[in-house]
């Protein structure tokens, strides 16, 4: 570690993951003055998960004003939910003009990272080594795709992939699709394909609340206006963002506000207006709160299932064979394509990576009931050490964009400490922790998401492991750090 002639320490930094929070992270670490980074990306392109999941229909569920960087807006967002291609584009586009691409190393997974004499010694899949002073893990949320233990799997003689895996050399028109889940993944590929397809059966294992939602085109008109008149963009964000928060964010946290009771009106109506035929209605029918699991939100969902060539398939499979899926009844449905849209293991973070804190501590260890990180960012015993949408963090009901920007802005206040020379390693206190853990875990009980439910916000204990608490509770902790929560070592 050097030091510059002001004395102040500079430090070498380790960002692992090139999509939204790297990208964001380099950038970040640029404007603080901060030039030594490498970004480690596994994969040959950036982008994270909207490089990984292109499956048709796939569009982010926030008002693409919403969910973009707050320092460089874009004008040209098509719609007001902007399709996963246009935003894959434009994180790739931000990552060069903002010059981040020359510091990834693309194909080189970090697979260990251990703290030896106050540094971080990594090691990637192509046996490279490195040495630095801070790790920041920008390693995603729902990444680790959830293969179900659905017997006979393997035996199909049709084309299997999950969705964030989707294979487009696979042709779907005229041909029978099976699909499996009813997340928000599942209902976009139904109403995209069912057009374009011979047969579309969707399994359902639990049926969802849809929120209608349409997504209008922005006009050429808009669009223009947007550009030429930047503070209009910057109040339509600012406008979105508290209109998001108030809406949604904040009902979700609190089960009984009459916000929630809107968003339960409007399912419920959507559910009545918009599905003819009693029996689908009923089977459409969930027997839980909407938003207890992630709210899923489709202009075109319910006419697509009602198609004729549509089935929704409601009777428990029984396995996969050759031809397609029994189901429990003895029916086999016939399909050239299955496509598992079984969701995510989002208990994983950044492992397998293997990281290895002060002490020889091992974080399969300290994460050996559940993952967790005090106000998302820091573990104790693993300094140095900051992750971007890690647990416990507003995963699902704010623009992760938001958070992510929030929380570096944090982390970066911590790093400063270590570069005014205040101390050598930082991390969150066991203390701390346990507090938080303890408000959080009390917290969650208000929340929509523990009123009768399974879904992946729970925890093994069935406790949500998100944010419990609003957004502006969360903005108001990472305004600063508050230093008695932390350890600090020199
Ligand atoms: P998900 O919400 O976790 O849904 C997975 C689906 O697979 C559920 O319907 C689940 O059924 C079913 N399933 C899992 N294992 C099964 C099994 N063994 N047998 C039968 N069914 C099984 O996953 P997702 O749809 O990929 O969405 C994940 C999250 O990604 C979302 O909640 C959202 O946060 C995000 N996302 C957002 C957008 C957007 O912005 N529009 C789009 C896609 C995804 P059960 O309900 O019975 O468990």
């Amino acid at each position: 570690m050097a030091t510059t002639d002001e004395g102040r320490r500079n430090a070498r930094f380790a960002i692992i993951g090139a999509g939204m929070s790297g990208i964001l992270s380099a950038i970040k670490l640029c404007e603080a003055g901060f030039s030594d980074f490498t970004i480690y990306e596994k994969a040959e392109r950036l982008g994270g998960t909207w490089r990984e999941n292109t499956y048709p229909g796939i569009a982010c569920d926030v008002p693409s004003h919403l969910y973009s960087y707050s320092f460089d807006p874009n004008p040209g967002w098509s719609h007001r939910f902007a399709p996963g291609s246009e935003i894959q584009a434009y994180f790739e586009d931000v990552a060069r003009r903002y010059e981040v691409e020359p510091s990834i190393r693309f194909g080189e997974e970090v697979v260990r990272c251990e703290f030896v004499d106050g540094r971080w010694r990594l090691e990637t899949s192509e046996g490279r080594r490195d040495e630095v002073d801070f790790v920041i893990a920008a390693t995603g949320v729902l990444h680790h795709p959830n293969i179900p233990d659905i017997e006979g799997l393997d035996d199909f003689e049709g084309a299997l992939f999950h969705s964030a895996r989707w294979d487009h050399d696979v042709p779907l028109a005229g041909r029978r699709i099976g699909v499996i889940g009813t997340g928000s993944t599942a209902v976009q590929i139904t109403g995209d394909v069912i057009d374009e397809v011979a047969a579309l059966s969707l399994f359902q294992r639990t049926p969802q609340w849809i929120m209608p939602q349409e997504n209008p085109p922005y006009t050429d008109e808009e669009k223009r206006a947007f550009r030429e008149h930047p503070e209009e963009l910057s109040q339509l964000r600012d406008d979105l963002s508290r209109l998001f928060a108030e809406n949604f964010s904040n009902a979700v946290v609190d089960a009984d506000s009459p916000q929630m009771k809107m968003i339960e009106d409007a399912c419920r109506a959507n559910l009545e207006n918009n599905v003819k035929d009693p029996e689908l209605r009923e089977k459409l029918r969930p027997d839980y709160r909407a938003a207890c699991k992630r709210l899923v939100v489709s202009p075109d969902f319910y006419d697509a299932i009602q198609k004729p060539n549509a089935e929704l398939v409601t009777e428990p499979i029984e396995r996969v064979e050759a031809a397609g899926i029994r189901t429990r009844d003895g029916r086999l449905h016939e399909l050239d394509v299955l496509v598992l849209a079984t969701g995510f293991r989002a208990d994983q973070f950044m492992r397998p990576m293997q990281v290895i804190g002060r002490g020889g501590r091992k974080l399969d260890e300290i994460w050996a009931d559940r993952p967790a990180a005090y106000l998302s960012v820091s573990i104790p015993d693993v300094p140095n050490f900051f992750m971007l949408n890690g647990p416990n963090g507003p995963v699902g009901n704010f623009s992760l964009i938001e958070v992510a920007e929030l929380q570096l802005a944090y982390i970066l206040q911590l790093v400063e400490l270590h570069r005014a020379g205040a101390c050598r390693e930082i991390s969150a206190s066991e203390a701390a922790l346990a507090e938080f853990d303890a408000q959080r875990t009390e917290a969650a009980k208000s929340t929509v998401w523990m009123t009768g439910c399974r879904s992946w916000y729970l925890d093994s204990r069935g406790i949500p492991a998100a944010w419990p608490w609003t957004f502006d509770r969360f903005r108001k902790e990472m305004a600063a750090p508050d230093l008695a929560a932390y350890e600090l070592v020199e």
